[in-house]
């Protein structure tokens, strides 16, 4: 099982869909190439992969789902499918990094990514394969779009994956504390993959996998996507971050905030993060939230103070290079992403850590 989270000591609760499970369904054979080799190779693969297109670019999360499906499809290689307008230039980067192939299904009307459109192209596209898995990223695009598509084509939809078992696909449940395992029963499976769950793949030898270039045919649905405008409420601040100190529900009280930005102000290259509670309850800016609906953040140092771990949280910090938790419960899951955990009240340690700074030669 390939996953960044340890939850070895963490009860799981067994959820199976079947009364007999079924194993996974199987990947099936490889090749490369295009026109006749293309579908000769193509067809006798079934694990597909949804790539996702973020400001023009095919996003990490995307690349992270290969060694996913490589584990479901039995170290087969997968088929990336990617929907868009003039994006061959992407399908070649895709098909450089991994050196898998990639259908490309262009349309004018596929420009921006609109739920129904998406959902019945791949409807059209996939039902004439023998698709058995579609892998999306757990992102915004990725968990809208899952279910519609299952729907369509009637396939189990299983959402927030984060480890794969002997037969089963693992997911977290209330706040990350126990793991559901999930047996589907159907022959087509939609899976959405947490970010951060798999490292990013790229393969350096061999030849590049193939490009096919399809066009959508145009499909009337009930709303149009014109254009995607960022959110103002990012902060780059944070995307640029070296070290990340977050707050969560856990600092009690709004005045507590100048103890995370005190603590982050002791180190270069730092930004201020949080949970969505603690932004819900106003202590900080939304543009500062951490996770599936905030921002991902991956540097060298996170340090977690009063943050409980839910997986919506965790998502968003999981590709940091050390976790520091600070929280008063032993058993929070953020202890689970945790490569350092301080069970205490941050309101006793961070002054006595920002205190020790203080006397460190490393922070003057
Ligand atoms: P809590 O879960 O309340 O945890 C507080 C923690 O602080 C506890 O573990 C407690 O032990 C600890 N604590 C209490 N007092 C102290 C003290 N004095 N010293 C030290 N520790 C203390 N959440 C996100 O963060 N980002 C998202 O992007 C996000 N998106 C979501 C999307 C959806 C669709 C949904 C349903 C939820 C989403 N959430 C998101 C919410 C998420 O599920 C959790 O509710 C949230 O992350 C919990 O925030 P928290 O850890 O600050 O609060």
């Amino acid at each position: 099982m390939e996953s960044s989270t340890n939850r070895n000591a963490i009860t799981h609760s067994t959820l199976h869909s079947a009364p007999s499970p079924r194993p996974l369904p199987q990947g099936g054979g490889e090749g490369k190439g295009e026109g006749a080799e293309w579908e000769k190779s193509e067809c006798v693969r079934n694990v597909y992969i949804i790539a996702e297109l973020r400001k023009g670019c095919i996003t990490q999360e995307t690349y992270e789902l290969v060694r996913f499906a490589r584990l479901i499809g039995k170290g087969q290689k997968p088929v990336f499918l990617l929907l868009g307008r003039n994006v061959e230039k992407q399908a070649r980067e895709i098909s450089q990094k991994t050196r898998c192939d990639t259908l490309v299904v262009i349309g004018d009307h596929l420009e921006h990514y609109n739920a129904l459109s998406y959902a019945h192209t791949l409807m059209e596209i996939l039902q004439e394969r023998a698709a058995s898995w579609l892998c999306l990223p757990h992102t915004s695009m990725g968990y809208d779009l899952a279910p519609r598509v299952a729907a369509l084509l009637k396939a189990a939809c299983i959402t927030g994956v984060e480890s794969v078992g002997d037969g089963f696909l693992g997911r977290p449940i209330h706040s990350g504390r126990f793991v559901e395992e999930i047996v589907p029963d159907t022959s087509r499976v939609v899976v959405t993959v947490l970010p951060g769950a798999f490292r990013a793949y790229e393969e350096t030898t061999g030849p590049a996998g193939g490009v096919k270039v399809i066009r959508a045919a145009f499909i009337k649905v009930p709303s149009q996507t014109l254009g995607v405008v960022e959110s103002v409420h990012r902060d780059s601040a944070l995307k640029d971050a070296e070290v990340i100190v977050s707050g969560g529900r856990g600092i009690g009280e709004k005045e507590n905030v100048s103890l995370i930005k005190t603590l982050a102000a002791r180190f270069p290259r730092s930004a201020v993060g949080a949970s969505r509670s603690a932004c819900d309850l106003g202590w900080f800016e939304r543009k500062q939230q951490i996770g599936t609906t905030g921002q991902t953040v991956s540097p060298k140092l996170y340090i977690a103070c009063g943050i409980s771990g839910a997986f919506q949280h965790v998502s968003g910090m999981r590709g940091a290079q050390t976790v520091v938790a600070i929280n008063t419960d032993i058993h929070a899951p953020i202890f689970q992403v945790a490569h350092y955990g301080i069970v205490e009240d941050l309101e006793t340690f961070i002054p006595l850590l920002i205190e020790a700074t203080h006397r460190t030669p490393l922070f003057r």
